[in-house]
């Protein structure tokens, strides 16, 4: 057995109490340090990357420590702050501290047995430049295109196996493999240029010309267009796209090709990036504020001379993003840091662009359509910004969730725009974290100040205000003299008593539409279900195909022609007759957005008509694309679900249209009412930006619904009174706390059984603050079955007591060793 002077505590990336204590062995002891990474052995086999919490001089009682293989990092890759951040929401959401740093770290920062790396398909590597085990494991690549870390420890060294991948990670000679192959395709731009042949030596053009002219006039039509469109010899040269030289000469590529072969014209390909790269110059100083504005900005300092959260309430278009970004410019005047929160489908080049346009390449982007390697870029340049004696490192963070995660170390402002939003809150896996709640804690470490910012906040940060734990700042004009668009509900039901609705359109409607066609406007259509139809029935029996791993009705989508479920991704075919009583009236039910765009495409066969929902929108660009062709009018009428309602900015919208309000607000759920409100009032907000008033028709069964009737006259207090009384009543957030517990195995006895015993246990020591155990909307799923209780806490008790205390009784419950493999999952704070 080793014996070690010293020991070091680790963090592993894996749901284990931690931290674990490994011995540092004699040459390793001045290398190891806190905060950086080191290769040790977990389990049988196994390799992992580590984080180092503490270096120290006392053995571990129960086990025998096993060495430290390797060092990683010879400095920090996080700082004191992350770790005491990670605590936090290892304990406010129940989970362990190595699922929160799996979250945290970028896959390629926590290398282990089981990752896989493929070579860097754009880097040019020249084999001469390697040394032996770098040639030995990029030839192994060559040949077997990817492979484990664990495979190629076999292969070399296993000692050294991390280290060396580290090395040419960092040097792009390979990647971290995704399975999305689509995420480590970057997008590139393909230029045309002259050869340095050609670019130094003009009098080359002259016999070029003249062989061309003879034998290649389709050569020929390249080079002029070239030598226009490159401004050649204006001193001014412009690069030149691959596209629009072959659409400007008219060639086709093999004419280009013959070129590249002449050696007149060398290829390159170039990374497209977010927005403008270039510094930009500006600074938001220079942002003209109008009165209301202005006010909104006086109003903000002033509140942060008392408090340090403030809830920006502003109507869409009232330039909440350009208080932001005084605020912003502020902050990093003085020389912190600052952290923009976006919800992730809102993250655009719209914002970056308009972000970048102040603050250039201060600004880092972190999002998770972003491939592993991109992300350690801007976590390494964020880190940078905190040692101060770097060129270019990133001192704004614009991201999505996990971006509060970074290694900021000194962050004087925090930004959540949209903080109303549910996807700031994470489902699955633990962490089960809300990044707006999150990040309002790390604000408080830094001892930064917040910004909440929404044109519908939520219940519980306008309750806030009212408790004067928030300041509240309104800005209730549009700029511009922007008129709020008029909202018109139509009563389906009269409608189609009257014949008068077309598919799922009403007359209103479709007189709209053609008119924003008529008047080259353009139409945002949402529904808020994907697929085609949403269920098949038989009309003689009711019969409904549901899935056969989930408690779900299977959706249909046409383009695939088959039955889908939305839980587990299972597909079946439609069959061709009812298998429970044989008949062939087989029906579809219900519509989702696939059904609309079809739909319409019959009623408007002229218009260019576009969907984005889950399913158009799984590739790495594709979500940028449908806004980029809507911005730049390629798009006559959008179809889509929740996505077409985030934080876009387009001029030409004119009308908007909410299909059926009614399967939102009876969703059974307590926040149904305040999510419709958000979700209308926003989808509302898209139309008519900026000259001219918009219009909204909202389509619903019940339009004597209350909140129907606030949407329409915008009035979000009303909104906001009137749930606080049901929220009151029937004691939900933001008057008591929520957790959700659920017990999940593959037999439903003892899923029933465990939750059973589960809820005894709890209400032997909560009482009635323990509901349940009850099946939850969809009971299983992937073959999984599900029972949940739910504990309901009064906003003044100490919800960590309460946290210990349920601890404990899990404890216990699996202490009787009667429920091993029964799993329970925790969720603080449900959405
Ligand atoms: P919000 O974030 O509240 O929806 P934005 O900040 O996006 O509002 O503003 C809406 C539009 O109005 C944007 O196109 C923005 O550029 C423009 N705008 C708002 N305030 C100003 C201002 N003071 N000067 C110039 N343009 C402004
Ligand atoms: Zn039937
Ligand atoms: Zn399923």
């Amino acid at each position: 057995m080793e014996i070690f002077s010293h020991f070091a505590d680790v963090l592993l990336p894996l749901p284990v109490s931690g931290p674990y204590t490994y011995g540092i062995p004699l040459p390793l002891l001045t290398s190891v340090i806190t905060g950086g990474r080191v290769v040790v052995q977990f389990g049988k086999r196994k390799i992992y990357t580590a984080l180092v919490l503490k270096i120290h001089k006392i053995p571990p009682g129960e086990y025998a420590p096993k060495p430290i293989i390797s060092v990683l990092d010879d400095q920090p890759i996080v700082n004191e702050k992350q770790l005491r951040f990670w605590k936090w929401i290892a304990e406010y959401y129940m989970c362990h501290e190595g699922e929160v740093m799996n979250a945290a770290l970028p896959s390629a920062l926590k290398l282990a047995s089981e990752s896989r790396i493929i070579l860097n398909p754009v880097s040019e590597t020249d084999p001469a430049s390697l040394n032996e085990r770098e040639l030995l494991l990029f030839e192994t690549l060559l040949n077997r295109k990817r492979i484990e870390v664990a495979e190629a420890s076999r292969i070399l060294d296993q000692q050294k196996i991390i280290p060396l991948i580290k090395t040419m990670l960092e040097k792009g000679i390979i990647l971290m493999d995704e399975e999305l192959s689509d995420k480590y395709k970057v997008k590139t731009v393909t230029f045309v240029e002259l050869t340095d042949d050609y670019q130094q030596n003009e009098i080359k053009f002259k016999p070029l010309f003249d062989s061309l002219e003879k034998k290649a006039k389709k050569q020929l039509d390249v080079v002029m267009s070239f030598l226009v469109l490159s401004k050649f010899g204006s001193g001014a040269t412009e690069p030149v796209t691959k596209s629009a030289l072959l659409k400007n000469s008219g060639a086709s590529p093999a004419a280009l090709d013959g070129l590249v072969k002449k050696n007149v014209f060398r290829i390159t390909e170039q990374k497209q990036d977010w927005g403008e790269k270039n510094d930009p110059g500006l600074s938001a100083g220079a942002i003209q504020l109008t009165t209301s504005q202005e006010t909104g900005l006086e109003q903000i300092h002033k509140a942060f001379e008392e408090k340090d959260i403030v809830l920006l309430h502003g109507v869409t278009s009232s330039g909440k993003t350009e208080l932001y970004m005084k605020c912003i410019q502020e902050v990093i005047d003085r020389g912190q840091q600052v952290l923009f929160l976006l919800p992730e489908i809102a993250l655009t080049t719209q914002i970056v662009t308009r972000l970048k346009k102040y603050f250039g390449s201060r600004i880092g982007v972190y999002h998770s359509r972003f491939n592993e390697n991109e992300r350690v870029e801007v976590w390494n340049k964020v880190l940078k910004a905190g040692r101060n004696n770097e060129n270019q490192p990133f001192d704004i963070v614009l991201g999505a969730r996990s971006a509060i995660f970074l290694p900021f170390a000194d962050l004087g402002l925090v930004i959540v725009d949209e903080e109303h939003d549910s996807s700031y809150k994470q489902y699955d896996p633990a962490p089960r974290y809300h990044a707006r709640d999150s990040a309002l804690y790390l604000a408080h470490l830094h001892g930064a100040k917040a910004i909440l910012g929404s044109a519908t906040p939520s219940v519980e940060s306008y309750f806030n205000t009212r408790q004067g734990k928030y300041a509240l700042v309104e800005l209730n004009e549009r700029y511009g003299n922007m008129e709020l668009p008029e909202v018109e509900v139509v009563d389906i039901r009269s409608e189609m008593h009257r014949k008068k609705m077309q598919s799922h359109f009403s007359s209103v409607l479709i007189r709209q539409i053609e008119s924003a066609l008529e008047n080259h406007e353009q139409s945002i259509i949402f529904q808020n279900r994907r697929g085609f139809s949403l269920r098949l029935e038989c009309d003689a029996c009711n019969w409904m195909p549901s899935c056969k791993n989930c408690d779900v009705t299977l959706v249909y989508h046409k383009a695939k022609d088959m039955l889908i479920c939305h839980y587990c991704g299972y597909t079946t075919q439609i069959p061709a007759i009812c298998p429970s009583c044989r008949g062939t009236s087989l029906k579809m039910k219900g519509f989702g957005t696939e059904k609309v765009e079809e739909d319409l495409s019959i009623i408007f066969p002229k218009a260019r008509i576009e969907r984005m929902d889950m399913d158009t929108t799984r590739s790495r660009f594709a979500h940028q694309k449908i806004i980029d062709d809507l911005e730049q009018n390629r798009i006559d009428i959008l179809v889509g679900t929740q996505m077409v309602t985030k934080g876009l900015d387009f001029e030409n919208v004119s009308t908007v249209s909410i299909l059926n309000a009614d399967n939102m607000i009876t969703f059974p759920d307590f926040r149904a009412t305040e999510r419709s409100y958000q979700l209308m009032a926003q989808v509302s907000g898209r139309s008519g930006r900026k000259n001219k008033r918009g219009k909204v028709i909202i389509q619903a069964y019940n339009t004597k619904h209350p909140v129907i009737q606030q949407v329409v006259k915008n009035d979000y207090k009303s909104m906001f009174e009137w749930q606080l009384l049901d929220r009151r009543k029937f004691k939900y957030p933001p008057f008591y706390r929520l957790i959700q517990i659920r017990v999940k195995h593959k037999d439903q006895k003892i899923v029933n059984l465990a939750a059973a015993d589960l809820a005894r246990r709890l209400k032997i020591v909560f009482g009635v603050r323990i509901l349940g155990p009850e099946y939850p909307l969809v009971s299983r799923i992937m073959n999984y079955y599900l029972k949940q209780i739910l504990f309901k806490i009064e906003k003044d008790l100490s919800s960590t007591q309460m946290k210990t205390k349920l601890a404990k009784v899990i404890e216990e419950f699996y202490q009787t060793k009667l429920w091993g493999p029964v799993r329970i999952i925790i969720d603080v704070d449900p959405q």
